[in-house]
């Protein structure tokens, strides 16, 4: 069972790759081996809403596309947008996603890239738990106010730093509107391996260096490799998802692929600060129809925010 699990979510590219050939019939010419042709000239394929067409085979043509590893730096993986949907419905405060977070790009102390806060409306409304993570937004003022070029975007949505060129000025936590950057104020208590593997800022980020800041990275090493990031794969709730706008498709840990535009529309989600206009590739569906009790997360909660110890 596990073990399916596993091959579902290592699946979960290729998965990706289908929707998106077939969610973009219809519109423009697509992607499609031109091995169905009949005598008329005309190729059958599937469209969005799952039914079989006829399209005209010259209307179709090949799009290679190139493997993940096959990208530039600062570029990213070629046709890609990636992004993230957090259920709040779903949420119990567990933690295995900062867990799994934390253990993974040898984080320690306070500095945890993924928090989890105890959300509340009002006094008469139901508390709920909200994860929160950089947003990855699309016009992000962190990389405009950078003046050593360390943070930048990729193409394919994922907003990175080098921490080598970082000079901890701080600028980009100043103008991060969701305050999702930690600076590492003390030399990181890192294990051995921590320094073993090669080390590129947009591939397997650097593991924190004093001085520097740092925020989550969507996991780059592992998309790489055709896998979610760790906080997906990570969550017992299924309350992440992952995956590419432009395939129209996320992913959960237990490897269910949704459409992105059905769920956001059915879910009613939404993004953070929408009005700022630095629009996040991260989507939160409301905590609406939860079926679990708040209080279930309350052991793991601290005052503020939900920080699980490292040390231990
Ligand atoms: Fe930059 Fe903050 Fe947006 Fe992340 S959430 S891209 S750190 S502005």
């Amino acid at each position: 069972m596990e073990e399916d699990k596993k091959k579902s979510r290592r699946k979960f590219f290729e998965l990706g790759i289908k929707f998106g050939l077939l969610a973009t019939v219809g519109t423009v010419a697509v992607a499609k081996a031109m091995d169905n042709e009949d005598s008329s000239g005309m190729v059958e394929l599937m469209s969005t809403d799952g039914n079989i067409i006829q399209v005209p085979a010259s209307e179709v043509h090949d799009v290679a596309h190139k493997q993940p590893e096959d990208y530039d730096p600062r570029v990213g993986i070629p046709d890609k947008k990636f992004v993230m949907v957090v259920d709040l419905a779903k949420c119990t405060n567990a933690l295995k996603c900062q867990e799994s977070c934390n253990k993974n790009h040898y984080i320690t102390g306070k500095n945890a890239w993924l928090k989890v806060y105890k959300m509340q409306e009002s006094e008469k409304t139901a508390p709920y738990w909200m994860p929160t993570l950089c947003q990855h937004c699309d016009k992000p003022p962190c990389v405009k106010v950078c003046p050593v070029d360390a943070t930048f975007k990729r193409q394919d949505g994922i907003v990175l730093i080098d921490n080598e060129r970082c000079i901890g000025c701080r600028f980009c936590m100043a103008a991060c509107p969701y305050s999702t950057r930690v600076f590492n104020w003390n030399e990181p208590d890192q294990p051995a391996a921590a320094h073993e593997g090669e080390y590129t800022p947009d591939y397997a980020g650097k593991p924190s260096v004093k001085g520097t800041v740092d925020k989550c990275d969507f996991c780059p090493h592992m998309i790489q490799m055709g896998e979610l990031p760790h906080c997906v794969s990570a969550c017992p709730n299924d309350v992440y998802s992952f995956g590419d706008m432009y395939e129209d498709a996320v992913t959960n840990g237990s490897g269910q692929t949704f459409k992105l535009s059905k769920l956001l529309e059915e879910r009613a989600g939404h993004r953070l600060l929408e009005g700022l206009g630095t629009e996040p590739s991260v989507f939160y569906l409301p905590p609406v129809d939860r079926n679990v009790d708040f209080e279930e997360g309350l052991e793991n909660y601290t005052e503020f925010q939900s920080v699980k110890k490292t040390e231990e």
